[in-house]
């Protein structure tokens, strides 16, 4: 159906021109016209929907770009998409940290089946360009933008082996990376402390992202330590970005665990000089203190994981591999607070779910015993399926990576429902930063700390994420470009999700539109699915 829209008295708000005084005019999902003072629509004929909108008091910006999600699979099962659109995201970029949903194959299938199956995920694809085919056809009220991952190329050409490829494997890894950025990847993501990821050199990557390079895309990557190697890892970020001549986005920058904390203000001393080299790298950070990951991922080194989960698991069964993993975890964890800073999340949904929302010092002395054992026991009664947030970051930290030019704010979250009666919005318990990511930076950070301008505030939600990802016609208020629009009240705008309710959408966001049209009035969500697949190459 047609939609036109003429949003009439706000303020609008972008990183090109600021503030401004002026009408929009919406038509066929692009913004037609800006104007200081449009006349108000003539009636609508009966085939068009849409009217005036009366933006008085209203901040109008472009629609929130989410450049680090992990919504590839929660796409298909929450097609309205709350958790985004109900903060103003109207475009989510997934295919983060390695896992993108293609190639699927193998054990990497097999683990994303069994995790998605108890939700009704079906996944009869098994290349990038049958998942894009899929994705396309289903109904979304969020736009969405995906990389492909150098973990699930890796698990389709190697499986979890822990070794160096040789000539021929990379040949094919090559060639699964050329296909997916042939069917529309946005570049490549690489996760470098999760299995299969982490057992790749420089080298491999290296190779991988010029070829994301060459086809005009960027390389995301999850460093391989954001802790006790920190700087080695941003190192080796900065090194392959040199080595590929790619566009390196450092994802959700942070210095996780106390000791760690010191070292972060040298890993911006390093990217700012390797921007003042002229390597064209940026990061992306969530405003939170805590990080939320798997479990298994948290506590167990990459030897554990070697050959697949029921390797993983027949080592976490044997007491004398319990032993050795807990000599090297408390060598590498000394803090005695570190068991009352993890917290599980989630679990599989088939299994009791009496753990979420306990610390593993709970756990532990709930059962009588020892932390970290209570933590291995839950992961193989859930089979790995296990995530956890662990408070990790500090405030002074937080602020000196979010003050920094160059990092747009992503939320590190898939995308997920409004709870119904008792759960939480999708599979287990959310971290906050799922609902409350660009309220928490727009009402805590700029408003209230004065951390940014307003300004530059809506930078780091719209243009800088659309320049990285490629996004050619998103991420400004400007004729021609595609009419997603986010219109909000700069001074309710603020976050509610917390970690004991993460379930809660902000304050503040009032409307939103996703390619003209409204997918959240007053508020509420209208049920609209207008988002699109974007391929790298269209427009
Ligand atoms: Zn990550």
């Amino acid at each position: 159906m047609a939609n036109e829209w003429t949003i009439r008295g706000g303020t609008l708000l972008d990183a090109d021109a600021g503030f401004r005084r002026a009408d929009l005019h919406l038509a066929e999902g692009r913004i037609r016209q800006i104007a200081p003072h449009l006349a108000p629509s003539s009636p609508a004929p009966s085939a068009v929907e849409g009217s005036d909108l009366d933006a008085a008091g209203l901040t109008v910006a472009p629609g929130f770009i989410d450049i680090h999600c992990h919504s590839e699979f929660a796409a298909f099962v929450y097609p309205r998409a709350e958790s985004k659109v109900l903060s103003g995201v109207t475009t989510d970029v997934s295919g983060n940290c390695g896992a993108s949903p293609f190639p699927l194959v193998g054990e990497f299938r097999d683990c994303r089946r069994a995790e998605w199956r108890p939700y009704g995920l079906e996944m009869d694809w098994e290349t990038a360009a049958e998942y894009f085919a899929r994705a396309e056809a289903a109904p979304s009220s969020i736009n969405r933008a995906v990389l492909a991952g150098h973990g699930a190329i890796r698990a389709a050409v190697v499986g979890y082996a822990d070794r160096p490829t040789d000539a021929r494997e990379r040949q094919a890894m090559a060639r699964l990376l050329d296909e997916a950025l042939e069917a529309g990847a946005w570049g490549l993501s690489s996760g470098l402390i999760y299995p299969p990821g982490c057992y790749a050199d420089t080298g491999e990557l290296a190779d991988l992202a010029r070829r994301a390079a060459a086809a005009g895309g960027y390389y995301a990557s999850h460093i391989r330590s954001e802790g006790d190697r920190l700087l080695e890892a941003v190192d080796e970020f900065l090194e392959i970005v040199r080595r590929a001549g790619v566009r390196g986005q450092l994802s959700h920058l942070k210095a996780s665990g106390v000791a760690n904390w010191p070292k972060m203000g040298e890993a911006i001393r390093r990217l700012r000089q390797a921007r003042a080299d002229g390597l064209p790298v940026t990061a992306d950070a969530y405003p939170y203190l805590a990080s939320m990951t798997d479990l298994d991922s948290l506590l167990l080194p990459n030897w554990a994981f070697e050959g697949g989960r029921d390797e993983e698991l027949s080592r976490l069964a044997d007491p004398a591999v319990r032993r050795r993993l807990a000599d090297c975890h408390h060598a590498r964890h000394p803090e005695p607070d570190y068991f009352d800073r993890i917290r599980v999340a989630a679990v599989s949904p088939d299994g009791p779910q009496t753990a979420v929302g306990k610390t593993l010092r709970q756990l532990a002395d709930e059962a009588a015993r020892d932390p970290l054992d209570a933590a291995f026991d839950l992961i193989v009664e859930h089979r790995t399926v296990v995530s956890a947030t662990y408070f990790s970051m500090n405030e002074a930290n937080l602020r000196a990576v979010l003050a920094e030019p160059y990092v747009a704010i992503g939320s590190d979250a898939s995308l997920r429902r409004l709870p119904a009666e008792g759960d939480g919005g999708g599979n287990g318990l959310a971290h906050p930063r799922a609902y409350g990511t660009p309220a928490r930076f727009l009402g805590t950070f700029v408003r209230d700390l004065g951390l940014t301008d307003w300004k530059e505030g809506i930078r780091r939600l719209t243009s800088l994420p659309a320049d990285i990802v490629g996004l050619a016609d998103r991420g400004r208020l400007r004729e021609g470009a595609a009419a997603d629009l986010v219109l909000f009240d700069p001074n309710a705008i603020a976050d509610r999700a917390t970690y004991e309710r993460p379930a809660r959408p902000p304050d503040g966001i009032r409307h939103v539109f996703v390619n003209g049209e409204r997918v959240v009035a007053d508020g509420r969500h209208t049920g609209a699915t207008p988002g699109k697949l974007l391929r790298r190459g269209d427009l």
